[in-house]
């Protein structure tokens, strides 16, 4: 079964790579592209940046102290896309290690002497999340057993006292290579590492423990905080570890922290993270547009978190999450070309950026880049697009479940299904049974579908005879015996939608956006036209739709405001917006801004007085 995850109990099981196969589409598209460039891309950067040769002892060593990670993240991407190049990498890797399992290109010699920021459990989670990857896809090899090696040391130096590391992802990589040998001491090592978490078992840093979710044990906390990617990959751990001991209390944990964090800490991207200085989540509502931070990496790891959770409850929710994140976020992060990438997805960007194709020292939105720094984002897009398909339908005692909609086919037992769309740019969804046999299959209608539809097409009827029905959010089932050329069709409603912020969003009071289908629009600016700062939009106002290829683009009027230039800008009554002219103004899928040079945009849109 080759998937990044595969509980051994829970309410439904991931149907992987093996039962699912994408074809060109939305996705489809998405995921070849990342097979034949991105993968490509990464690893001729780290090899330009010094982050392999590292491996291979070539001079002083370069890049951060936890760049071997990326190396970690690239390979675990090269075992979902069976990519050929994978075997003389690890091979690079698997030099490094020493007799009793320990790899490490920065901290050999000086062990576990900085486990605040030293990364070097971090690293191996990333190892063995790699290895896990090409054990199911492909069998035991040279990398397979240089990731079992560098656990059973961790098991071995790590499993008695209080010590852990500032970065999780150790936690769920050590229950998954659990799931895939059924060595006990990994899941034992993982739930131990969970639990010393917060009591503390870290020192205190200026940013405080709760940066690294070590401020309170993980049972007792109400909410996600501190940064975005370590408290997401933590509580990603905690599920698989709930899930494999039968620990309800710290499921329900994870469950009420999760529903607090997208009440209140969640941006309508479904990015998550609007503190730069410390790429933290911040406070309950404290979620600004230009300020927002929603490093992609974060984003990933939010569908790496409410997967499981899927998994585990078979609640809906948690595929609506994951759909906008995929859509807003993952679709986002990386270019039409697949050679640059967001680091920061704020919801508005005020000044263009200047253009450079070197590697990008900071983390800000502007432009996309082809490199960082600190490049985790590129490689983690890589993987998770590499994996994708395992994140798109289940199965369960009650049939196969289809969470996210792109052309493919899926298989399960005896049914063979076929599924056509142009979603998300055109709401129907035909499945399509290719191979018949009996049981149920469940569609989800997002929690924005208000009046979906949903026919049953036997196979050699007339189209004139389906019975269609109304099916609310949630999942529609249609139980029965399946004959091949039977079809369901789904009918999701695509007209555009203004949609409103809680008030108590400070920092968008007063303003309004458009969403259409799973995607959020945008308004973006190529050379100021329009100024973005002197639009106001009305909502309520038509929303025209324009084809643009198989883009949908969206068109309202809009107001343009005329501020004086240079003067105080605050004043004993309102600023309105009367007086300006009216002008069109185009919105555009917010994944797709950022594509036409450098630009302003901007996703919230003040309302017209
Ligand atoms: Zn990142």
């Amino acid at each position: 079964m080759a998937n990044p995850v595969l509980p051994s109990s829970g309410v439904l099981s991931p149907l992987g790579l093996d039962a699912v196969r994408i074809s060109p589409g939305f996705w489809g598209d998405r995921v070849a592209l990342n097979r034949e460039v991105t993968i490509a891309h990464c690893r001729e950067w780290e090899e330009r940046e010094g982050w392999i040769g590292n491996f291979r002892g070539e001079g002083p060593r370069r890049g951060r102290e936890f760049s071997d990670s990326e190396i970690y993240k690239l390979l675990e991407a090269m075992a979902w896309a069976d990519h050929p190049d994978l075997p003389e990498l690890a091979e690079t890797v698997a030099r490094v290690q020493e007799g009793d399992g320990y790899i490490n290109t920065r901290w050999s010699g000086s062990r576990y002497t900085d486990l605040e920021w030293g990364h070097e459990l971090y690293c191996y989670g990333h190892l063995i999340q790699a290895g896990v990857a090409r054990l199911r896809m492909h069998g035991e090899d040279r990398l397979t057993r240089v990731a079992t090696r560098a656990a059973d040391h961790v098991c071995r130096r790590f499993m008695e006292g209080t010590e852990t590391c500032g970065h999780p992802v150790i936690e769920m990589a050590l229950v998954e290579l659990y799931r895939v040998t059924g060595v006990e001491r990994y899941l034992e090592m993982a739930r131990r590492f969970v639990e010393r978490r917060g009591l503390p078992a870290l020192a205190d840093i200026p940013f405080g423990r709760g940066y690294f979710q070590d401020d309170v044990p993980v049972r007792q906390a109400q909410v996600f905080r501190g940064h975005v990617v370590r408290a997401l990959y933590l509580a990603s751990g905690v599920v698989d570890v709930a899930v494999e001991t039968g620990d309800e209390e710290l499921l329900k944990a994870v469950e009420a922290q999760w529903e607090r964090t997208v009440a209140r800490r969640t941006h309508l991207t479904g990015g998550m993270g609007s503190r730069h200085q410390d790429e933290s989540f911040g406070e309950d509502y404290e979620l600004p547009p230009d300020r927002a931070y929603n490093e992609t990496c974060a984003s990933i790891a939010s569908i790496m978190l409410a997967h499981r959770l899927l998994l585990a409850t078979g609640d809906v929710r948690y595929a609506d999450l994951t759909e906008r994140t995929l859509y807003n976020m993952l679709a986002t992060g990386v270019a039409l070309d697949g050679r640059s990438f967001f680091y920061a997805n704020p919801l508005q960007v005020r000044v263009p950026a200047v253009p450079h194709d070197g590697v990008n020292h900071a983390a800000e939105g502007g432009l996309r880049s082809p490199w960082f720094d600190v490049s985790c984002c590129p490689n983690n897009v890589a993987r998770t697009l590499a994996s994708l398909p395992a994140y798109l339908a289940t199965s369960g005692a009650d049939g196969v479940r289809i969470h996210q909609y792109t052309p493919g086919e899926i298989s399960h037992g005896d049914l063979r299904l076929r599924v056509e769309t142009g979603y998300p740019w055109d709401g129907t969804v035909t499945v399509r049974v290719l191979e018949g046999g009996a049981g149920r299959i469940s569609l989800r209608v997002p929690a924005w579908a208000s009046s979906a539809t949903l026919a049953y097409q036997e196979a050699a009827a007339s189209p004139d005879t389906r019975e269609t029905r109304t099916v609310a959010p949630g999942y529609a089932d249609v139980e029965r015996e399946w004959r091949a050329g039977d079809a369901l069709v789904l009918e999701l409603p695509m007209e555009p939608r203004w949609t409103y912020p809680d008030r108590r969003i400070d920092a968008l009071r007063g303003c309004v956006t458009v969403e259409r289908g799973p995607l959020v629009y945008c308004a973006e600016s190529v050379g100021d036209e329009p100024p973005l700062a002197e639009v106001a939009v009305r909502p309520g106002a038509p929303l025209s739709e324009h084809a643009r290829g198989e883009v949908v683009e969206l068109e309202t009027e809009a107001v343009l405001g005329a501020s004086p230039a240079g003067a105080w800008p605050y004043r004993d009554r309102p600023h309105g917006w009367n007086g300006g002219p009216a002008a069109a103004l185009r919105l555009i899928p917010y994944h797709r801004w950022g594509n036409r040079g450098p630009a302003t945009m901007r996703v919230w849109l003040p309302v017209a007085d």
